[in-house]
């Protein structure tokens, strides 16, 4: 029924739910440990789970279109108006609103190699051209990025930090580009991960979005935030892009659970701290680990490692079908282009034990 460019794309493959996983190899679902999505390991904020109860009695009524409430929050605590914010279900959906508002049929949307999935997804669904730019070190090439911008090129993507490498594009290299990118693009900043860089690296992209006219820094509250299955994110940019995105986006995109416990998690700065140092003290764990298994890890800046579990091209489908009989649930990066890896989510530290265990049995 679809058109050929529909038709060509490779469906996105989640991370296997536990139920799956044990049926699958029947195991009992409470002993399955997942890290594989790269959620948060505390689960949902307390404070975002009694706000939710709040509005259960209301939820007969559509959602707050405009999401006025959570905006009001984000645009004081990013120092913008509110005319400045697009609400998203996930930031999945702002960096597909991005794609259907900016680019058309025919025209084409930039990515690095090893990054984000859905760019080249939100690419395809628009019948857009996905350029895929090679990558240094497992992360951007932005001089490379710059010079594969074409006339029709309309849209970038960039993930800082990255998914699934975990690399880190240094602020002074991301304001060069966005000096130099033509005024006619626009280029995205996912920052999916941003809450969970230390605070020595931390850098002020609001700052940029005050700067660039063609700048849409993108947000999300699954991670960090431990909101995932709300499914909520923003979009900070000028008015003008802003306003354009909203033309395109579902009135009633945010449901109104999402955007009540959004606001509290905003405000529960406990949380956010505990998910940062758990995740911390995990990813030097886990580290640890895998130096003194000799495996090769590239260091990474999310809340997930990608560790290399062998030198050929079936090592990683091999070790996560291992694992797997383990109840342990990883991320086969094949996808990606990366084979001989595995993406593993940092856990609370008694799931990245039993990880850990379970890789050192297989690897022996
Ligand atoms: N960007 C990046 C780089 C991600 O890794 C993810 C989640 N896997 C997202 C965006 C989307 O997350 P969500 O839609 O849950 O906000």
């Amino acid at each position: 029924f679809a058109p050929e460019y529909i038709r060509a794309i490779a469906p996105y493959q989640a991370g296997k739910p536990i139920s799956e996983v044990a049926r699958e190899f029947g195991l009992d679902p409470q002993k399955i440990v997942k890290l594989a999505s790269n959620e948060n390991p505390c689960g949902m904020p307390p404070s975002a789970k009694q706000a939710v109860q709040h509005v259960l009695d209301e939820t007969g009524r559509y959602p707050d279109a405009n999401g006025f409430e959570l905006k009001k929050v984000l645009s004081e605590r990013y120092d913008v108006p509110q005319s400045w914010i697009t609400l998203g279900n996930g930031s999945n959906d702002i960096l597909d609103l991005a794609a259907r508002t900016f680019v058309q049929a025919g025209q084409s949307i930039l990515f690095s190699e090893y990054s984000f999935l859905v760019y080249a997804l939100v690419a395809k669904a628009i019948g857009a051209k996905g350029i895929q730019v090679p990558s240094v070190n497992f992360g951007h090439d932005l001089m490379a990025m710059l010079k594969a911008v074409r006339d029709d090129t309309r849209l970038i993507f960039i993930a800082n930090p990255n998914n699934p490498t975990g690399t880190f594009l240094q602020p002074v290299d991301i304001e060069t580009f966005l000096d130099k990118v033509p005024s006619n693009v626009v280029v995205v900043i996912d920052e999916a991960y941003n809450e969970y860089l230390d605070s020595s690296i931390q850098y002020d992209s609001t700052a940029w979005v005050k700067k660039y006219p063609n700048l849409l820094v993108s947000r999300t509250f699954s991670k960090a935030y431990g909101l995932a299955g709300l499914r909520v994110g923003f979009g900070l940019a000028q008015p003008e892009l802003t306003d354009l995105l909203n033309r395109v986006r579902q009135p009633f995109n945010v449901n109104a659970l999402a955007q009540a416990a959004a606001v509290a998690a905003l405000n529960d700065k406990t949380f956010l701290e505990k998910s940062a140092r758990i995740n911390a003290d995990g990813y030097r764990y886990l580290t640890g680990a895998f130096e003194e298994m000799g495996l090769e890890y590239v260091p990474s800046h999310g809340n997930f490692v990608l560790v290399r579990v062998g030198n050929d091209d079936g090592a990683g489908t091999r070790v996560n079908l291992e694992l797997l009989k383990k109840g342990i649930i990883v991320r086969p990066v094949n996808a990606y282009g990366l084979p001989k890896w595995l993406r593993v989510s940092i856990g609370l530290p008694e799931e990245n034990r039993a990880f850990v265990k379970a890789l050192k049995e297989i690897m022996a």
